[in-house]
This record gives structure tokens, C-alpha cells and sequence, in this order.
């Protein structure tokens, strides 16, 4: 951007203070996934980790030693910011304890069941599913109690509530329970896998009871319309307004994630996303629990790219758009706004500090 536009831009404090803190972060920021268990104690509606091919059918038996040399390995090609995934990581906490020796800055996703360590340095996402209710239908056991009494004043943990069309009534709740909790809370959407959305175009029969295709059919599914996005963004837009100091979300964002139909260009032939900015970025890759990795995968197994909303994509998405951002003001506050969003979601104490005061990686 040309310096003497961005110094215009940057003639607004609020706008300066984000650029300034962001530009003190010490390091670049390089993701790369890591899927470190196959296991999980919950079995949720429609889980992409649990309904396709490329995630839960790799050997998970791994020594922690080569853990230990496998995570140096990736340490040492550059990558300054790993997320942990899984299934579910908070049950293999020694493999964590491992990655904490080589990086200080990370994210874990957790269902918040079991309580990660107050050793672990790195951001915990905690997903939710709704209220009380719609939290157990779909996820097969009452989750969001328990992950609010394990991380009630732990500041890693960021709430991430996953929309669907089922939960948006439930969300003023929820946030409500954040707010007397003391508690962050940020948005995903629920964005199907190729294999869950076949199975619903075919009508395909439920699986057991203990399986992720247990309850969804033709009418009852968690694929989004355009009025239950149109649904979801308004329900936003009121708890953002509403809760300022709780939710942690970005009003672009908002608008952006719910447009009807695609967020990604697709390849006519293959369905595949064009444009997905996370396939293009240079050290990003995906491993498996067998430390295998293939580079046309992205970090969310299996989801079909038409109905991808989720927010790493998203995010990515958007950050990387950083010359639309130089267009005018607008375009700038946003892009800004979107960034720095994302950095009170992926560093511990981002919200507290006024520069990036943690130079270790
Ligand atoms: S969505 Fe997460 S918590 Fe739910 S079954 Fe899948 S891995 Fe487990
Ligand atoms: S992250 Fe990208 S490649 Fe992966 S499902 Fe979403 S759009 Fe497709």
C-alpha cells in the first residue's frame, strides 16, 4: 500500500492503534494442522472429522518421542503457529505437553469437556452447539455446562459457537451465559462434508445411535438456506451490539459469511474451491495422526468447498484479500477489522496488552 495513503488511513487512532499492534507481533505468521487423536468422547451431528475419509482412519500410534522429533522437524521449517485438532486433543495432553516444548503460540480445538492443563500456553476454542437442549441432541451428551465450569476464568479459552440452522434461536442465550461466566465467544458455521451432504441428497437411511449420521434426514439437516443465513447474521449483529465485551467478532465477517450460495468460486468438474486461501499458502499443511500430509488437502477434512463456512477458511480468506483493502477507507477498516479480530482469537493475551509483548515462538 502506498505509505502516504496508509498514513492518511492511519490518521484515525483506532485504526493506528490495531495496524501498530498487529505490526509488533515478532514473528510471521505460519499455520500449519495437526491432527494428534482419533479419539473423541462425543459423537456430533454431521462432524466432518468423523463422516469422511481423510481424517479418523489414519494409525494414531505414535511414541512421544516421535512426537518430539516430528513437531522439531516442523519447528525448524518455519512453522510459528500450529493448530491442534484431532478429534479430540484435550485427551492426548501428553503429545500437547510435547508441542509446548517446541512453540509457545498455538491453538487447540476442544469440545471443553476435559480440561486441558493450565501448563499448555496455547489458545483453546471451545465449540458449542447451542443451548442445553439442542447442545445434547445433536452431540449426543451435555457439553456446553461442563466446558463453562472447566474454563471459567481461564483466559486461552475463546467459546466458538457453531451455527446451524437448528441453534440460532439459541445463541442470545448462550451468549448471555458467556457474559455471566466471564467468558469470550466467537462464530463458526457448520459446513457440511461431501459424504454428509450426498447422504442427505440421496435420502440416505440414519446410522446408529452412536454414529454422526444419526438424525438427520430430508427435512431435518444442518445445511443452511438463505433464510436461516439471513437468520443467523441478524441474531449476530443483535448479541454484538448487545454483549460488546463478550463476543469477539467482526461485523465485515458477519455480513460476508452469510451470503447465500458459495463463499468460494468452484471448479465446475471437480467442485473444488478456486480460491481458497488456504490451499495457496506457502508452509500450511495438514497432517494426519500418521504424520502423512497431502497438499490438495486443506485443514477441514473432507468438507464439501460449496458449503464451506468455516472460519479458518474464512478468516484466511478474508486476510488475504489485502489489496482490496487499500480501495478506499472502508475497505481498509474492515480488512483491519477482520485481522485484528482474528488476532484476539489466536493469541492469549492480545486483548490485555497494548503491543505484542511475547517474542518467544
Ligand atoms: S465435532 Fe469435534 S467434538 Fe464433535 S464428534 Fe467431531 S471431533 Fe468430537
Ligand atoms: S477450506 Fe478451502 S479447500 Fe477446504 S473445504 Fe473450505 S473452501 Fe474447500
Amino acid at each position: 500500500m502506498p505509505s502516504r495513503q496508509l498514513q492518511a488511513y492511519l490518521s484515525d487512532p483506532k485504526l493506528k492503534h490495531q495496524w501498530q499492534k498487529i505490526k509488533s507481533i515478532p514473528f510471521p505468521i505460519r499455520i500449519s494442522g495437526y491432527d494428534i487423536t482419533n479419539e473423541c468422547n462425543l459423537r456430533c451431528e454431521g462432524c466432518f472429522f468423523f463422516e469422511g475419509e481423510l481424517s479418523s482412519h489414519y494409525n494414531a500410534a505414535k511414541t512421544l518421542d516421535e512426537y518430539r522429533i516430528f513437531f522439531a522437524i516442523e519447528k525448524k521449517r518455519g512453522i510459528t503457529y500450529p493448530h491442534f485438532a484431532g478429534a479430540e486433543p484435550a485427551l492426548v495432553q501428553d503429545r500437547l505437553r510435547v508441542a509446548a516444548e517446541h512453540w509457545q503460540h498455538g491453538l487447540i480445538y476442544s469440545n471443553g469437556t476435559v480440561k486441558l492443563g493450565d501448563e499448555l500456553p496455547f489458545k483453546i476454542h471451545i465449540s458449542v452447539w447451542g443451548g442445553e437442549e439442542v447442545d445434547k441432541r445433536l452431540r449426543g451428551g451435555k457439553v456446553l455446562d461442563r466446558a463453562v465450569r472447566n474454563y471459567r476464568g481461564d483466559k486461552r479459552a475463546v467459546f466458538i459457537y457453531t451455527v446451524n440452522p437448528h441453534n440460532i434461536c439459541d445463541i442470545p442465550v448462550v451468549v448471555q451465559k458467556m457474559a455471566d461466566n466471564g467468558l469470550s465467544i466467537s462464530f463458526n458455521h457448520y459446513s457440511a462434508s461431501r459424504q454428509y451432504k450426498n447422504k442427505i441428497r440421496a435420502g440416505a437411511a440414519t446410522d446408529g445411535v452412536k454414529s454422526t449420521f444419526r438424525l438427520s434426514d430430508h427435512h431435518f439437516n444442518l445445511l443452511f438456506t438463505p433464510d436461516t443465513l439471513a437468520a443467523a447474521q441478524d441474531t449476530i449483529t443483535h448479541v454484538r451490539e448487545d454483549y460488546p465485551n463478550t463476543v469477539i467478532f467482526s461485523e465485515a465477517y458477519n455480513r460476508f459469511v452469510h451470503r447465500p450460495g458459495s463463499l468460494f468460486e468452484l471448479d465446475p468438474q471437480t467442485g473444488r474451491a478456486t480460491n481458497c486461501a488456504i490451499l495457496s499458502l506457502p508452509y500450511h499443511r495438514q497432517y494426519h495422526t500418521d504424520f502423512s500430509h497431502s497438499d490438495d488437502e486443506c485443514c477441514i477434512a473432507n468438507v464439501d468447498c460449496s458449503q464451506c463456512r468455516h472460519y479458518v477458511s474464512i478468516y484466511t480468506l478474508l486476510m488475504s484479500k489485502v489489496k482490496n483493502s487499500t480501495q478506499d477507507l472502508t475497505s481498509f477498516q474492515e480488512w483491519l477489522d477482520v485481522y485484528y479480530t482474528w488476532c484476539r482469537l489466536h493469541f492469549v493475551d492480545w486483548s490485555t496488552s497494548t503491543t505484542f509483548n511475547n517474542a518467544e515462538t
